[in-house]
C-alpha cells in the first residue's frame, strides 16, 4: 500500500524530505483493533516541525501524520464486526488508561501515552490499524472537511475547557495569539460559545480567515485581556500575550517550541499572571463531547487539499497559507467486511 515517509535530509541539506512509497506493508488489525481505510489526513504544525527537524521521531524513515479520518474496513478479535463500514475519526493519542494519572482523568499527562505520528508510526497511509476505542464514529452531518479538522478542533476545545475550569471566559476579554490552523480553530471554537476573541496575527490572510470565522483583529495597543491563548509557540507571540494581559489574567500556552523564549518576569509577577500549558485532550470525554455537540463547520478552516503524491507540496503550503491544509488519501477499498 502507499505511505508518506519522512526521510533524512540529503547530504549538505538541513531539511528532511518526504517521499511516497507504494510498497509499505499492509497493517493487520490485532485484538481490540480496527483497520481504517484512510480518507484524509490533516497537516499539522507538529508535522511541519518533524519535516524541519525541529522535532525528532524515534527513527528515519518515519511514517508521518496524525489528524486522520476514514472508514473501518475490518475488525480485529473482540471488536464488534458491525463496526465495519463506520466512518470514523481517529483519536491519535493512546494513554495507557491504567496508571494513576489516567485514573485521575488527565490522560493527556499519562507517562505511557503513545502518539501516532510521533512515538508510533502512522497515519499518512492507505490503511492503518488502531485500537477500536480510539476510532470515533462520525455523525453523518460532518462532512470530510469537518472530519479532517476534528482532532485539532478538539485540542482547541480542550484548552478552552481547561481554562474555563479555573478562569471565567468573558466576551470582550479574550485574545488568541497566532492564527495558524490551531489559532484559527480556537477562534472558531470560542465563537461557537458566543465569544468574539481578538486575534493577533501578522499575516493578513490568516488574520482575515480568523475574522471570517468570528474573531476581531487586535487594534494597535489593545490590551487588558483576561484570558489569552498563545498558539504560535514563538517568543514574539509569548511576549505579546504577556504584555497585553490584564492583572490576574491567565495565559494558556498551546503552541510549543524547544527553543528558550524571552519572558519579562516583572510583568508576570506584577500583574500576577497565571501561565498554563494545555496539551492535546483527555480520553474519552473530549472526543466524546465534541462529536456529540459540535455543529459541523470546522471544515470552513480548510483551504487546500493535495493528493498523497504531493505531500511535500502540501507541507510547504501548510507552513505558509492561511487555514488548514490536508492530504486526501483516497476512498476506502472495501465497504463490506471479508
Ligand atoms: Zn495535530
Ligand atoms: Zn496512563
Amino acid at each position: 500500500m502507499r505511505a508518506v515517509l519522512l526521510d533524512a535530509a540529503s547530504p549538505g541539506v538541513t531539511r528532511r524530505r518526504l517521499r511516497v512509497v507504494d510498497d509499505w506493508p499492509e497493517p493487520e488489525p490485532g485484538p481490540g483493533e480496527v483497520l481504517v481505510g484512510v480518507s484524509g489526513v490533516g497537516v499539522c504544525g507538529s508535522d511541519l516541525a518533524l519535516l524541519a527537524a525541529r522535532r525528532h521521531p524515534p527513527g528515519l524513515p518515519w511514517l508521518v501524520g496524525h489528524e486522520t479520518f476514514g472508514e473501518i474496513t475490518a475488525t480485529g478479535e473482540g471488536v464488534d464486526p458491525g463496526r465495519a463500514g463506520q466512518r470514523v475519526v481517529v483519536e491519535p493519542n493512546f494513554p495507557c488508561l491504567a496508571c494513576p494519572v489516567c485514573a485521575s482523568g488527565r490522560t493527556s499527562s499519562c507517562p505511557y501515552r503513545k502518539s501516532l505520528g510521533f512515538s508510533e508510526p502512522d497515519t499518512m497511509a492507505d490503511r492503518i490499524a488502531v485500537p477500536a476505542r480510539f476510532a470515533w464514529p462520525l455523525p453523518a452531518s460532518w462532512d470530510d472537511g469537518d472530519a479532517v479538522c476534528a482532532e485539532p478542533l478538539i485540542v482547541a476545545r480542550a484548552a478552552i475547557r481547561r481554562a474555563a475550569g479555573v478562569h471565567p471566559i468573558q466576551d470582550g476579554h479574550c485574545l488568541v495569539v497566532g492564527a495558524g490552523s490551531q489559532g484559527t480553530l480556537l477562534c472558531l471554537a470560542l465563537a461557537s460559545r458566543g465569544i468574539t476573541p481578538a486575534v493577533l496575527e501578522p499575516l493578513p490572510g490568516r488574520r482575515d480567515l480568523a475574522v471570517q470565522l468570528g474573531a476581531r483583529p487586535v487594534l494597535g495597543n489593545d490590551g487588558g485581556f483576561s484570558l489569552i491563548f498563545e498558539t504560535s509557540g514563538t517568543g514574539a507571540g509569548l511576549s505579546e500575550a504577556v504584555s497585553r494581559a490584564a492583572p490576574e489574567a491567565m495565559v494558556v500556552l498551546i503552541g510549543q517550541s524547544a527553543q528558550p523564549v524571552p519572558l519579562v518576569t516583572q510583568i508576570v509577577v506584577q500583574r500576577q499572571l497565571t501561565l498554563a500549558g494545555s496539551l492535546i485532550y483527555d480520553h474519552p470525554h473530549d472526543f466524546a463531547e465534541a462529536i456529540a455537540d459540535v455543529k459541523p463547520g470546522a471544515g470552513r478552516t480548510l483551504k487546500a487539499c493535495y493528493p498523497m503524491e504531493e505531500a511535500e507540496e502540501a507541507f510547504r503550503a501548510a507552513a505558509e497559507m492561511p487555514g488548514k491544509t490536508w492530504i486526501k488519501v483516497g476512498s476506502v477499498i472495501s465497504r463490506a467486511r471479508g
